[in-house]
């Protein structure tokens, strides 16, 4: 297995060396290792070059088996710029439409909210189609009658192979699977996304379809957080609802993601949710959580199962133990936290 690796900017250069090192010492335990291949790309590459990754990044990232990334982009550069010139290429290209993001409450993370340190749900986030189209434009460019239309495309494949990854993972977890779904008002893709997502929900006799519009959704998830178990949604809800139980759980430090390439035909991509924190960059202060959490799911969909499950208790452990950084009122290191869970495996 080979793995490259986009440490990138700002706190990406110090958590994604601690990732690394609690996701080698979790193989150790197996007898196993992965190779890691560092490529040095992001602002600092934009800078010399005009581009976040060379020409041929994409034939580069198509020779490794996943994708390990710390954060890119800095406020000098524009933020279309990191997303239109790395990471939205990456997710076509290799096809990476399932964008995974688990929100588990931590022991010894307090939650902002009643009963989030209950939380334990999974949003799987359509992640190639959907509000996010590049279909539309402005019209009418003469004073108050100039208008814009951004139309959202569903298509039923799309739509279909994310609700049977979503409708997967919830049969093997709790057995409910809420859709996230906004028919009322949105007459057209929204009822059509019901309708496949509830196809797609018929196939497995043992799951149980619960289909909420968005706005009461947001509401259940800062009032009731435990009372959701996996949560499917197009692109835009998604986006929202993922950013929303990570605040519930209590830090963007803690947060992983996966882009996620369900049938492993191209390379799949690990980052935590948090960007690059300028604000924090160099202090060795960040919360290296996000990064050891991304690491396990890497572990996890590369079929490292057991692996990952020793890296989860792990960060948990050390979590609990009150090895914690400033973000979660605690003083140690990144590196400090780092070194506890690597000790802990
Ligand atoms: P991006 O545009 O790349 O998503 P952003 O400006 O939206 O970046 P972040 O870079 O994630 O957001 O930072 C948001 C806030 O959270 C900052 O104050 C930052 O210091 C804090 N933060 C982010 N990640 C961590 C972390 N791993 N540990 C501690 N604090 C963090
Ligand atoms: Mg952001």
């Amino acid at each position: 297995m080979s793995v490259a690796v986009i440490a990138g900017d700002g706190i990406g250069q110090e958590v994604v060396p601690v990732g690394i090192a609690c996701v080698d010492a979790a193989l150790a335990r197996e007898g196993e290792r992965i190779e890691w291949v560092d490529l040095p790309w992001g602002s600092d590459h934009y800078h010399r070059t005009g581009r976040m990754m060379p020409l041929d990044g994409l034939e580069t990232l198509a020779r490794h088996d996943a994708v390990f990334l710390g954060a890119v982009g800095m406020p000098d550069i524009p933020d279309t710029e990191t997303l239109w010139g790395l990471l939205i290429p990456i997710r076509r290209e290799f096809d990476q439409y399932v964008n995974l993001r688990p929100v588990k409450a931590l022991a010894g993370v307090p939650s902002p909210v009643r009963g989030g340190d209950a939380i334990d749900v999974v949003i799987v986030r359509e992640n190639t189609e959907g509000e996010y189209s590049e279909i539309g434009g402005r019209a009418f460019r003469h004073r108050d009658r100039e208008s814009a239309i951004q139309v959202d495309l569903f298509t039923r494949y799309g739509i279909q192979r994310v609700a049977r990854y979503a409708a997967r993972l919830a049969a093997s977890r709790g057995g409910t699977l809420t859709s996230a779904t906004k028919s009322n008002g949105i007459i057209h893709t929204m009822p059509f996304w019901d309708e496949v997502v509830g196809e797609v929900v018929a196939e497995h006799e043992e799951l149980r379809l619960d289909s909420v519009l968005i706005d009461a959704l947001a509401a259940r998830l800062v009032l009731r957080p435990a009372s959701l178990d996996v949560v499917v949604a197009s692109n835009l809800f998604g986006d929202i609802l993922s950013d929303l139980a990570g605040a519930v759980a209590g830090s963007i430090g803690l947060a992983p993601s996966a882009n996620l390439n369900p049938e492993r035909a191209h390379p799949s991509l690990f980052e935590p949710v948090h960007g690059s924190a300028p604000d924090i960059a160099g202090q060795g202060v960040a919360n290296p959580v996000g990064q050891i959490w991304t690491g396990a799911m890497m572990l996890e969909h590369l079929g490292f199962a057991a692996a990952a499950t020793a890296l989860q208790e792990a960060f948990e452990a050390v979590t609990a133990d009150g090895v914690r950084t400033r973000d979660l009122g605690g003083t140690a290191s990144t590196e400090e936290v780092g070194a506890a869970v690597v000790a802990r495996l």
